[in-house]
Parts: structure tokens; sequence; C-alpha cells
């Protein structure tokens, strides 16, 4: 297959494991794959498909807004290019944070409560089913998300304890937990590699 560019938001967060993450789903399909770390405006616009990390929603999405960041990835959206956000990365790309200091992307039409689950417990693992999975992946949860409210169309990929942890809609595929935090890359696959295959 040909060579693809694959960007991984690289403001603040989980960056490398998503690189790795990215390079081993690659393989996995017979990618050749170009991942870059993307801090500044300009790359973006060059990139098939974006990676956007975990990490702090609040400072992510002012660092976006800074570089100028921020516009391109929803042109990128709009463009319908595959984008997997994970965790901040979801609250980030969602329409309401429920928290002024967030500046969400809104090329996901769903609403958050940033820290939902984390009041009750800080961090904890569940075995998910996911649709377009084929077995149960083991998600880590770090102070994550809950998604409050979901737009008619997004899909949900995914629950644990009722509540949407995986939601997609387009070209936009949000985790509230972190998939690159475990061997397992087929979350990565799914996001980006099989959404540009099917595109192609
Ligand atoms: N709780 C963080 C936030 O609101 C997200 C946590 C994470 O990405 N692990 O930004």
């Amino acid at each position: 297959m040909s060579a693809v560019r694959i960007g991984v938001v690289a403001v603040q967060g989980n960056v490398s494991e998503h690189v790795t993450a990215i390079e081993r789903a690659a393989t996995a399909t017979g990618h050749e794959a170009e991942v870059i770390e993307i801090r500044d405006s300009g790359v973006v616009p060059d990139c098939d498909a974006i990676a956007l990390p975990g990490g702090e929603s609040t400072t992510i999405s002012q660092l976006l807004a800074r570089e100028g960041i921020d516009e391109e990835l929803v042109a990128h959206a709009e463009a319908d290019k595959p984008i997997l956000a994970t965790c901040a990365g979801l609250i980030v790309a969602s329409r309401d944070a429920n928290d002024d200091r967030v500046e969400t992307l809104d090329i996901l039409d769903i609403a958050v409560d940033r820290n939902a689950f984390g009041r009750q417990v800080d961090s904890f693992e569940a075995g998910l089913d996911v649709q377009g999975l084929d077995d149960p992946f083991h998600a880590v949860f770090i102070r994550a998300p809950a998604v409050a409210d979901i737009g008619p169309d997004v899909d949900v990929l995914a629950t644990w304890d009722d509540r949407p942890v995986a939601v997609r809609e387009g070209p936009v595929l949000a985790t509230a937990f972190h998939p690159e935090l475990t061997d397992d890359h087929r979350i990565h696959r799914l996001a980006l590699f099989d959404r540009l295959a099917a595109e192609a």
C-alpha cells in the first residue's frame, strides 16, 4: 500500500505512546507510514490522518489556539480526513466541554463532563466490547471525561457503566480512555488506517 503521513498533535500530553501505536498499526495493516509530531501550524494540512492525544484539555486547547493549529484541525475534519482523539483529546474535539477554559474544536457533536469518572476514582481499567473489534479491548481510564450528551449523527462504539466511552462521527473517532497505553493498537488501526482504506 502507499505511504501515508500521520500527525500526532504534540503540544502537550501522551505523544510518544501514540507514535509507537501508530507505527505498530501501520505495520499490521501493511502501510508505510511517516509519523510526525505537530507543534506548529502548517503541518496538519500535509497529514492524511491525525491523533489528538490526552493530557490536560485546558492546556492543549489553549496551545492549539495560540499556534493556529485549531483551525487546521477543523479543516482536516471538514475534509473528511481521519482523526483519533483520546481522553483530553475527546474533550478538545467536543462541542461543549462544560468548562469555559477549554476552547473546543466542535468537530464531534458531544458534550462532556471533564473528570466525571475521576471524582469517584482516579483511574481504572476495563475490558470493553468495541463495535468494529472482534475481541474485547483492555481500556485504561485516567481522570477520564464522561460523554454527557451525544448528537444524532454520533455512533456509540463502546460503553462502560452505561455511559459512552468510544464514539464516532464521520472521520472523528474519540475515546474517553487511553488506547495508546497498552500494546493493543486496534483502536489506532480502526480510527486511522481502516478509515483511510475505506476512503481509498
Ligand atoms: N482530565 C483531563 C482533562 O480534563 C484529561 C485526562 C487525560 O487526558 N488523561 O483534560
